[in-house]
């Protein structure tokens, strides 16, 4: 179907459709008219020139755990990257090159092999491109920055069809535009991401009984106030697994799990956590970061529908936490839940690199997370709406352009960045896709 096409080409009603289709999210419905599964990059030009000639709707596939399913579109051509597989480190240059196909539990194992790691996913799932052309907060954020900050440069197959080497010296525009801007401006087939000396982190969770989760959150806000970027938490409101390594009390109940996580190792910042409450369990020790990065992965299992709202926040109050902890008591099920993360750190220094991310000067980001089994999911989205909505007025501005849900619309997408910022973002997607063809959060907005 195209000539010179060296991988699999799979359109509605052949063997392997659904398969190929399917996205972690099963709430996407979306059936593209043809999924491109690349064998390298120049499949992937072959595929975006088929695309263009016959003025067909682009998106690109990696992941595939995009929330609102923006990897499919409906009608469109998929281009599947997932079997662009490789990893190549140079741990003289602190440099890796990543295929785009990659999810971070592929890539941390070879990267900490060399003794190095980047700045990547906090859960393994997720893919390497999409995770990086949208926020990127990850659990070395506040020591490293966002992947976006990391990214040194790229291969990206424009909607010309053309193979462009991008970086601070060659596309500078598109380059800034791919370190956060969202998406939607080309296909990459490569990254390459900074790296740095792994340090074995102390991590695990604390978990706190609902009653008296919220004097936690609020106390846990104050103690790390001034904390330094080696530390890093996350306050979780949601069910216990019915695990059995989980207190009986707890199990398949709402609780308040506390990531915490230091490359400083167990230090006294670490101890000020251990103080607060009366934590059912604690498995903060020293760890390894590649454990720690798969050890959430059954939060967020496949074959579920999923929805979500977020928002940078400047601040938390007793008020915001207090309606966060009556929201989790009445969400439908056990895997919903709201979810805090700190900024800070070297996401907000005065030295942080100028990329599209908007939201530097931020307090924490919420997601309310929305999960059902079958159906439309009315009730729970219901929930994750009046659970957000609550929280609202401290917006700082937006949404995450990585946690945007199946539903957001134009006018709530263009807040997830900066006025200035978004018209930069579309003047680069002008220069660079003139006809639109790459299906986006920018192309939604324009
Ligand atoms: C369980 C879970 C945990 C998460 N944790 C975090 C987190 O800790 N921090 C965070 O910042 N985000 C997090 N996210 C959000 C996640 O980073 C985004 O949803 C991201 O878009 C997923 O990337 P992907 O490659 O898996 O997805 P896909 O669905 O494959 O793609 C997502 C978007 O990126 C585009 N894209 C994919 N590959 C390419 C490519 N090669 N070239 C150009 N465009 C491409 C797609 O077209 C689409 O628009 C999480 C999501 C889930 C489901």
């Amino acid at each position: 179907m195209i000539e010179g096409f060296r991988g699999r080409l799979v359109a509605p009603g052949d063997g392997g459709y659904d398969g190929l289709r399917r996205v972690w999210n099963e709430a996407v419905t979306a059936r593209p008219l043809l999924i491109a599964r690349c064998a390298d990059a120049r499949d992937v030009a072959l595929a975006v020139r088929h695309a263009r000639d016959r003025g067909l709707p682009l998106t690109v596939r990696s992941g595939g755990h995009n929330f609102a399913g923006r990897a499919l579109v409906e009608g469109g051509v998929v281009i599947d990257v997932r079997d662009l597989t490789g990893v190549d480190v140079d741990p003289a240059r602190r440099v890796a090159r990543i295929g785009a196909g990659l999810r971070w539990g592929q890539v941390d194992p070879a990267l900490q092999a060399h003794g190095l790691a980047t700045a990547g996913g906090s859960v393994s799932k997720v893919g390497v491109p999409g995770f990086t052309l949208g926020t990127g907060l990850g659990w070395l954020g506040r020591s490293h920055g966002l992947a976006g900050d990391n990214l040194l440069g790229a291969t990206v197959v424009t909607a010309e069809g053309e193979t462009l080497d991008v970086g601070p010296d060659s596309h500078p525009d598109l380059y800034w535009a791919l370190r956060g801007g969202g998406g939607g401006l080309g296909v990459l087939t490569e990254l390459r991401m900074r790296l740095f000396p792994l340090v074995r982190p102390a991590a695990g969770t604390l978990v706190h009984p609902l009653a008296g989760a919220a004097s936690v959150i609020s106390q846990v806000i104050e103690a790390t106030a001034d904390a330094p970027a080696s530390l890093s938490w996350a306050a979780v409101l949601t069910c216990a697994p019915p695990d059995p390594f989980f207190p009986a009390e707890v199990r398949g109940r709402p609780v308040l799990l506390l990531p915490v996580f230091s490359t400083a190792g167990e230090d006294e910042h670490v101890a000020r956590l251990r103080r607060i409450g009366r934590p059912l369990l604690d498995t903060v020790g020293p760890t390894d970061l590649c454990a720690f990065h798969t050890s959430t992965d059954e939060a967020a299992p496949d074959g579920m529908r999923w929805d979500v709202r977020s928002e940078w926040l400047t601040g938390l109050d007793g008020a915001a936490v207090e309606h966060s902890v009556s929201a989790i008591e009445e969400a439908g099920s056990p895997l919903s839940e709201l979810l805090f993360r700190p900024l800070g750190g070297a996401i907000a220094a005065p030295d942080a690199p100028a990329t599209p991310f908007s939201h530097r000067a931020a307090g924490h980001l919420v997601e309310v997370i929305a999960n059902w089994a079958d159906g439309d999911g009315a009730a729970e989205r219901a929930w994750m709406e009046r659970a957000w909505a609550g929280l609202r007025r401290l917006s700082a501005g937006g949404p995450d352009v990585n946690h945007l849900g199946l539903t957001e619309g134009p006018d709530r997408i263009r807040t997830a960045y900066a006025p200035q910022v978004l018209e930069r973002l579309l003047a680069v997607r002008r220069a660079y896709d003139p006809d639109g063809a790459f299906r986006s959060v920018l192309s939604d907005v324009h």
